[in-house]
């Protein structure tokens, strides 16, 4: 069959299409880029806000008419959506055929060809191991370290729909960024919901970084994605104070400046360990760029923890700052709390954290001025076919003239301007 896949969300989804893409293809099936010519719609989608999953129920309803002139065409939900309430949405007539969750895509191909949606099987300490996912990117790998997670943020679904922490065997992961560098792609991101956790034998997640720069030589930049402020060992920060292939940016969500949101949110840190930890990187690499999640307008915020959140903004001047108002997520601790905020007010605090932090980025981006740095060219500019874009090592996207011929190499570039958000080079 000719597969068409649609991935929403988070770098994991990313991931989890390029492994599903694996699965199909050693089956015999065929991914195709033009909807027109499928016989199969996939659709990997998102749970984390309310939004995401809108958004997806839209495209497949734009999508389903499709079945008029081709009746025997399939349309499959994969991902969290379809761990959460994947069997409801089939039953309410939305066009869905299947609804195949983030641990049976193993049962993919099956399905497929035996039409047997009913049985799949369904294993919570599902791995995937020995399976290497088809990388879709041509010059930035992302490489699932572990699947999971064990923390219960009173906020996040993710728990619930991805199930408990399992790492992935070093083996695998040496085998994917192995295949990654082959194909020459310089920058490799380590992926898990809190890679901190990540423990397969005796290798901690300190001991892999270190481990796989001296097992794939030629690997060039390495990064990770997402640390959790709680689990971020003085071990994970002497390994980064060592360099070498690892990149001088963290992204370490906050979530919150005020120690009773954190405690609501079941954090497990107050604001003064997550500083304690910014102190501690800015030590062992002084050059580090931070960026964060945040939320605005959590269940009880009051204007004061609001404050808190906004003076700890100012405090550690993050690079960047992924700002968001909170989402109630049916099932989870803090929708069930009865002091839910105005949609107003989340709206309002949100638009204040995304102001200050427009002015702390523009700031640090500017201090950049009549530096040179390293670009690695990804692509055109979004702007113009005369400049390409691509990122620097701490992170931040920079744009300089250029042409085809630079895309996949690394450019010595000095920066002359800045946005709050690009670095404009030459
Ligand atoms: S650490 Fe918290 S926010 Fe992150 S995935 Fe786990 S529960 Fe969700």
């Amino acid at each position: 069959m000719n597969y068409y896949i649609e991935t929403y969300g988070c770098q994991m989804n990313v991931a989890d299409s390029e492994l599903i893409i694996s699965i199909l293809n050693d089956a015999g099936h065929i991914q195709s880029q033009d909807i027109d010519v499928a016989d199969v719609l996939l659709f990997n989608t998102c749970s984390v806000r309310d939004h995401a999953e809108q958004r997806v129920l839209g495209r497949i309803s734009n999508e389903r008419h499709r079945k008029k002139s081709k009746p025997e065409l399939k349309i499959v939900l994969l991902g969290c959506m379809a761990q959460r309430i994947g069997q409801r949405l089939i039953s309410e007539d939305l066009g869905i055929d299947y609804a195949v969750g983030v641990d049976q895509y193993r049962a993919l191909p099956r399905l497929l060809d035996e039409d047997r949606g009913s049985e799949l099987g369904f294993d919570s300490s599902e791995n995937y191991e020995r399976m290497l996912p088809v990388h879709q990117g041509e010059h930035c790998a992302f490489v699932t370290i572990m699947r999971g997670c064990n923390n219960y943020c009173s906020y996040c679904i993710v728990p619930y729909v991805r199930g408990r922490e399992r790492s992935r065997p070093y083996e695998d992961i040496l085998q994917d960024v192995k295949g990654a560098v082959k194909r020459k792609m310089m920058d490799v991101t380590l992926l898990g919901q809190n890679v901190n956790s990540y423990h397969w034998n005796e290798l901690s997640f300190p001991a892999l970084l270190s481990k796989l720069q001296e097992d794939v030589p030629e690997l060039y930049r390495l990064r990770f994605v997402t640390s959790h402020p709680k689990d971020l060992s003085d071990d994970l920060v002497q390994v980064m104070g060592q360099g070498g292939k690892l990149c001088e940016h963290i992204h370490l969500p906050m979530q919150s400046g005020s120690n009773e949101s954190l405690k609501r949110m079941n954090r497990s840190y107050s604001y003064e360990q997550y500083l304690n930890r910014v102190r501690a990187l800015r030590a062992a690499v002084p050059n580090i760029a931070i960026t964060t999640d945040l939320i605005a307008g959590f269940p009880g915020e009051t204007e004061e923890h609001f404050e808190a959140t906004l003076s700890a903004m100012r405090e550690i001047e993050f690079d960047y700052a992924f700002c968001f108002k909170y989402s109630e997520r049916e099932g989870t601790a803090a929708a069930k709390y009865p002091d839910q905020l105005p949609e107003e007010i989340r709206l309002s605090r949100l638009q204040r954290m995304i102001e200050l932090q427009r002015e702390i980025t523009l700031r640090i981006y500017r201090a950049q001025i009549g530096k040179e740095i390293e670009v690695y060219v990804e692509d055109f500019s979004k702007k113009s076919k005369s400049q390409v874009s691509g990122k620097t090592r701490d992170f931040k996207i920079a744009v300089l003239d250029g042409d085809e011929s630079q895309i996949g190499t690394l450019a010595k570039a000095k920066v002359i301007d800045a946005t709050a958000g690009t670095l404009i080079c030459e």
